[in-house]
């Protein structure tokens, strides 16, 4: 009562009015990790630069395999002379957590891709289909049941090479709610990290978080559905038409499948994955993708994660927790089943 009767005669003292008052969002589009980074940050000042640099670190220190003095390329230059690297906490955490999203996927997912992906060059100038052989021979290389973690320690067996690529930027979307988090004025944000994104906190007009879903097969960023979410939630979508390459007719995209060491190659054409983890929504959306239908929405399950799958033939696929939330925008393209 005190409180209140204070904040009524002098609210000009910093606090009383509560965040509201000087609460505004502050934008910012800019380049981390290979893709775009969206932010949008409700505050009192602004904090998108100290973000953007927050995540570029993070790239830089700890997940890319081109920074020769990131924490990955230390593991795979240790696991070179077969050694093991000790690393922190966090990216012990991380490794462990892609080596059970590994397992659970039955290895559609896997972290010890890398090789391949850069046999494949996809995003290269002009890519081709790699030999045969090649792709033989380098998948002999790769496996994540020879990633070993042992607390903070991680070790790679000869040979193979560890690469958090397909979780990378759900990563960063969990770097960057945590540290949000630490943010007593930041009321809410949305993040965007390529195709992960993160809705953080609420509105300050209250009204839902609205999430684009692309339509896979327009180029021009056109959306085939819109996802409503109130809170914090991660959403990462993985489709064959982020980057791809032709031959003879033939789409080869960047997502692989670790079975064959080629494109994944079933009915879908985008998958998103919606949960409460950034590593897990990014890295679940590449395993079904990889899946396929069936086996996707059983993954899915498994983890408590929502989803949209959509078909090559505009058939769409959505878990029951989102039936209320998702709805086609395109509706003559698209149809759910
Ligand atoms: P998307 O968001 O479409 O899943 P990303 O850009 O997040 O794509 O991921 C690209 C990365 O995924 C590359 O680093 C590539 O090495 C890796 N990758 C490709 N296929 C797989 C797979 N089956 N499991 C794990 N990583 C993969
Ligand atoms: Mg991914």
């Amino acid at each position: 009562m005190t409180f209140f009767i204070l904040c009524l005669f002098a609210g000009i003292l910093a606090g009383c009015n509560g965040p509201s008052s000087k609460t505004q969002a502050f934008t910012r589009t800019d380049f981390v990790m290979d893709t775009v980074l969206g932010e949008k940050i409700y505050g009192s000042q602004d904090l998108t630069a100290d973000l953007q640099k927050v995540l570029s670190d993070l790239e830089k220190e700890q997940l890319s395999w081109r920074e020769a003095e990131s924490i990955v390329a230390k593991v795979n230059e240790a696991g070179q002379k077969g050694e093991s690297y000790e690393t922190d906490e966090a990216f012990a955490g991380w490794v462990s957590d892609c080596l059970e999203l590994a397992e659970k996927s039955g290895g559609a997912f896997d972290p010890t891709i890398g090789s391949l992906t850069r046999l494949w060059n996809i995003e290269g100038e002009h890519p081709t289909v790699p030999e045969e052989e090649d792709i033989q021979s380098l998948l002999e290389e790769t496996g994540y049941e020879r990633v070993h973690v042992d607390g903070k320690k991680i070790l790679l067996d000869s040979g193979v090479q560890l690469d958090l690529g397909a979780a990378g930027k759900g990563i960063g979307c969990d770097v960057a709610a945590n540290w949000l988090a630490e943010r007593k004025d930041v009321t809410a944000a949305v993040i965007s990290i390529g195709g992960s994104i993160v809705t953080y906190g609420e509105k300050p007009d209250g009204s839902p978080w609205t999430v684009g879903i692309q339509d896979p097969r327009n180029e021009d960023g056109v959306l085939m559905g819109s996802l409503e979410l109130e809170g914090t939630h991660y959403i990462s979508t993985s489709g064959d038409y982020e980057r791809f390459f032709e031959e003879d007719g033939v789409r080869y995209h960047h997502i692989l499948d670790p079975a064959t060491g080629y494109p994944a190659d079933n009915s879908l054409c985008s998958v998103t994955a919606v949960c409460d983890s950034g590593l897990l929504s990014d890295g679940l959306s590449t395993a079904c993708f990889v899946l396929g239908k069936e086996k996707a929405l059983k993954l899915l399950e498994t983890y408590g994660a929502e989803g949209i799958l959509i078909e090559k033939n505009g058939q769409v696929t959505i878990t029951e927790g989102l039936t209320k939330r998702f709805r086609i925008l395109e509706k003559e393209k698209y149809t759910l089943e």
